[in-house]
């Protein structure tokens, strides 16, 4: 299971109900998590959540607005101050290194481990092990990368009861065979691992968004399990908007995915003025105008698992 976790939906101010942008993502299989995007008191939401700082592996920034930053100094020193010492990655957009060198260094932040920052230009593929990920240029106000989440496809699950039938024996043998290689037998008799292992599933692709009005920049992931998008506003709201700010309707956004053909939805970065179950359902009711796949309306602490 990949498992996601949303610890902040709302839109710039946090409102009673929800808290500024942050996304934790654990990788199937993996003790470590990923964070997108680290808004104020995005430390207090981990600590409402099953999440640990001492295993929080790696950052992905989107921009620098402040909903989507100003949490990442507290939760940095917090993680100092639990002595971790496990390195921490960050990833983001020009600026990044010295908005937090900055900050470090104003506020005397020494760390007991070591940041390594990578400030990204928007055309990488950034390789881990059993998955990458791919920043996406968005469209917004400040550059601003949305992230693909790209898994490797992963290996065919291993027939037991075929296994047991062909005489292999339970150990070593069964993880080489599961890894793709051949094994001999005591018998003399070679099995391959298409014998006993089901074809390679395709490793899944989740598509997470910064802000951004033009949701299409995801088009070359089309069909992907999951995206995750801003839907800061109503068409309806946005038309009467006195001055337009370059996020996504949720008219918009239903019609893109229905358009990329995604699997499955996940609507947030809602404005405040949603903070009420009658308002969402404006909010679900012009996604719905398009898009009829799985549906998601994130909420702080929802968790997804895929
Ligand atoms: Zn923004």
């Amino acid at each position: 299971m990949i498992e996601l976790t949303f610890l902040g939906t709302s839109a710039g101010v946090p409102t009673r109900h929800r808290n500024v942008s942050g996304l934790a993502l654990r990788p199937e299989q993996s003790g470590g998590w990923l964070l997108f995007d680290c808004g104020e008191a995005t430390q207090h939401q981990i600590m409402k959540s099953t999440l640990s700082l001492f295993r929080l592996e790696r950052i992905f920034i989107t921009h620098l607005h402040g909903d989507h930053v100003y949490g990442l100094f507290g939760l940095l020193a917090s993680r100092g101050m639990l002595m971790c010492e496990t390195p921490l990655e960050i990833y983001g957009p020009p600026g990044l290194k010295e908005m937090l060198e900055s900050v470090m260094r104003l506020s005397q932040l020494h760390l007991p481990f070591e940041v390594k920052t990578r400030e990204l230009n928007g055309t990488e593929r950034l390789e881990f092990g059993s998955y990458r990920i791919e920043p996406v240029p968005m469209s917004h106000s400040i550059t601003c990368y949305g992230y693909a989440f790209i898994e490797k496809d992963r290996p065919g699950k291993l027939d037991r009861d075929k296994a047991a039938e062909l005489g292999i024996p339970e150990g070593p043998m069964l993880g080489r065979l599961k890894a793709g290689e051949p094994v001999l037998l005591p018998n003399g008799r070679i099995i391959e691992p298409v014998e006993v292992l089901s074809l390679p599933r395709p490793g899944r692709r989740i598509l997470i968004g910064g802000d951004n009005d033009r949701p299409e920049r995801f088009s070359p992931y089309s069909g992907a399990d999951l995206l995750i998008h801003e839907a800061t506003y109503t068409q309806k709201d946005f038309d009467r908007l006195p001055r337009k700010f370059k996020h996504t309707t949720a008219l918009q956004l239903g019609c893109a995915a229905k358009k990329m053909k995604m699997k499955a939805l996940a609507a947030t970065h809602f404005s405040a003025r949603y903070d009420t179950a009658h308002r969402m359902d404006e909010i679900e009711k012009e996604i719905r105008e398009c898009y009829k796949g799985t549906l998601y309306l994130a909420s702080d602490l929802m968790q997804i698992e895929l």
